[in-house]
């Protein structure tokens, strides 16, 4: 099998450390490429040191264009890099695709940010003493970045860590996840076509054990970590004199309020959750897992959510009709199986779902789960749903609270008032109202509280985080 090439200095490169790829579904090799030696590595970080001051001083209608040029190659080549996500990751087809047009437009949307990204002028005078000043605030890069991938959207999370760097003007090294490094090396093949200084990026993997010298050179003062809570405070705590920011995990919560109740609503918020509980097997950081139901609509609305899921269709991800397909790794379904069976054991009652093939987990609901019990308190990332009824709305916003995350809610209300205390109250990245919690606007800022991360994504967000803001004061205008 062809070895896939990474990129040292955005340059093709291979070593004799072979990496290969496994389908999740069976287990297949579906690709082969390798593990960047610290040779490599160390050529890599050196380069995007070097290139730096270069790359800061692009001027945006090249940064623009390469931006765009990445984005208009990523929607001409969505067949191919879909198959390629489908093949490493598992995600089904069909919400393969859709990632790549994700992509495409977190590409498109940096390249408009970059147009526009100019910084700011500040009024001095407003003290008498400051007469005749005004401030300038211009953000300049913090130098090159480090940006660490998940395995669960093996393009967009990637997208979202080398798009805001090249729109502002900081090198990148992208070191993507282990399962799903191919989409990645693919992404890397596009930058390879664009006009950026050849520092400028590196795509590579190297086994984990052996990460931990890159997130701490010095030569690497920004580090983008997206992937679980663990490993991304370890990081925090490795570099506490860097610019850290960790997009981690969850377990999101939707709530249907007491005035979700025509027959519409109930439709709509049953089918919404079934889907995005069990979107990608549930391996999204936002998936619903904690469904709160206003008690009054209990009755109606669990056995439409279990009709729901029930109409989803597992199997195989490359079937173009399979909406669930299996988890990364066996590994994976084993443990939300036991995660399930706990709760069984401990009192939960199992509405649909439960029991594992291979590393496929069917879509599950659980009742009745006892407080204390995993699939409540830790992010089970499976399909699994947990459905509690709450006495009122107010209940419903204290129950999506009592959680040790805090990524985004979902609140199926129409009631303004209900929209704005969620909203103040909820001690969440985002909300969401009249959805799940799983919805996600590429250039909206993202992220989360408490053991949910620190710091923001989404275009904007990411390029203020990448870059730091010197104010010039000029006197005497
Ligand atoms: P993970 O933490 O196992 O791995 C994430 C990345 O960290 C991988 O690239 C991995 O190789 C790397 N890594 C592992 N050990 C490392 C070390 N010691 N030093 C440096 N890098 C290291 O996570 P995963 O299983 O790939 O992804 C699932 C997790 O990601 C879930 O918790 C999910 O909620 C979270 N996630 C969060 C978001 C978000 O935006 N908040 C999005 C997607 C996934």
């Amino acid at each position: 099998m062809e070895i896939t090439p990474f990129y040292v200095a955005g340059q093709k490169s291979t070593s004799d450390d072979i990496l290969d790829v496994h389908h999740p579904y069976d287990g297949r090799t579906v690709g082969r490429t390798a593990n960047a030696t610290p040779e490599q590595v160390e050529r890599a970080v050196a380069a995007a040191a070097d290139v730096a001051a270069e790359a800061a001083a692009l001027p945006a209608a090249a940064r623009a264009a390469a931006l765009d040029h990445i984005s208009r190659r990523l929607a001409e080549r969505t067949d191919e890099v879909a198959q390629l996500i489908t093949a490493e990751s598992g995600k089904p087809l069909k919400w393969a695709r859709a990632e790549v047009g994700r992509g495409a437009s977190t590409f498109r949307w940096a390249a408009e940010e970059a147009r526009r990204f100019a910084g700011e002028l500040q009024r001095l005078d407003t003290d008498a003493a400051s007469a005749g000043r005004i401030a300038m605030i211009r953000r300049f890069p913090r130098g090159p970045v480090l940006g660490i991938s998940p395995f669960n959207f093996p393009l967009n999370l990637v997208a979202h860590k080398v798009a805001p760097a090249l729109a502002v003007g900081a090198p990148i090294i992208l070191k993507p996840a282990p399962s799903t490094p191919l989409t990645a090396l693919l992404l890397g093949s596009i930058m390879a076509e664009t006009d950026l200084p050849a520092g400028m990026f590196s795509v590579l993997t190297v086994p984990n054990d052996r990460a931990g010298g890159l997130v701490a050179d010095p030569r690497l003062p920004v580090v983008s970590f997206t992937g679980s809570g663990p490993v991304g405070y370890a990081i925090r705590e490795a570099v506490p004199r860097k610019h850290v920011t960790l997009e981690l995990g969850g377990n999101a919560a939707a709530l249907v309020c007491g005035d979700w109740s025509s027959i519409e609503d109930l439709d709509w918020a049953a089918q919404r959750i079934a889907l995005f509980g069990n979107f990608q097997a549930g391996q999204s950081c936002v998936a619903v897992q904690r469904v709160f139901v206003h008690e009054y609509l209990e009755d109606a609305f669990v056995p439409r959510l279990v009709a729901a899921v029930e109409a989803l269709k597992t199997g195989d991800p490359t079937d173009e009709t399979v909406d669930v397909g299996p988890m990364i790794n066996e590994d994976a379904a084993k443990r939300v199986e036991s995660w399930v069976d706990e709760a069984v054991a401990a009192g939960a009652h199992l509405l649909v779902g439960g029991k594992r093939v291979g590393a496929t987990f069917p879509p599950t609901v659980l009742t009745g789960v006892p407080a204390g019990a995993k699939v409540l308190t830790e992010e089970i990332f499976g399909p699994v749903l947990a459905v509690a009824r709450v006495t009122d709305d107010a209940a419903g916003l204290a129950a999506v609270n009592d959680s040790a995350f805090g990524l985004q809610a979902g609140v199926f209300t129409h009631n303004l008032q209900t929209a704005f205390t969620a909203h103040r109250t909820l001690e969440v990245g985002g909300v969401i109202i009249g959805d799940v919690p799983s919805y996600r606007a590429d250039q909206m800022p993202y992220g989360g509280l408490k053991g949910s991360g620190i710091g923001r994504e989404g275009l904007r967000s990411a390029m203020d985080d990448y870059t730091e803001p010197r104010v010039m004061v000029l006197t005497g205008i």
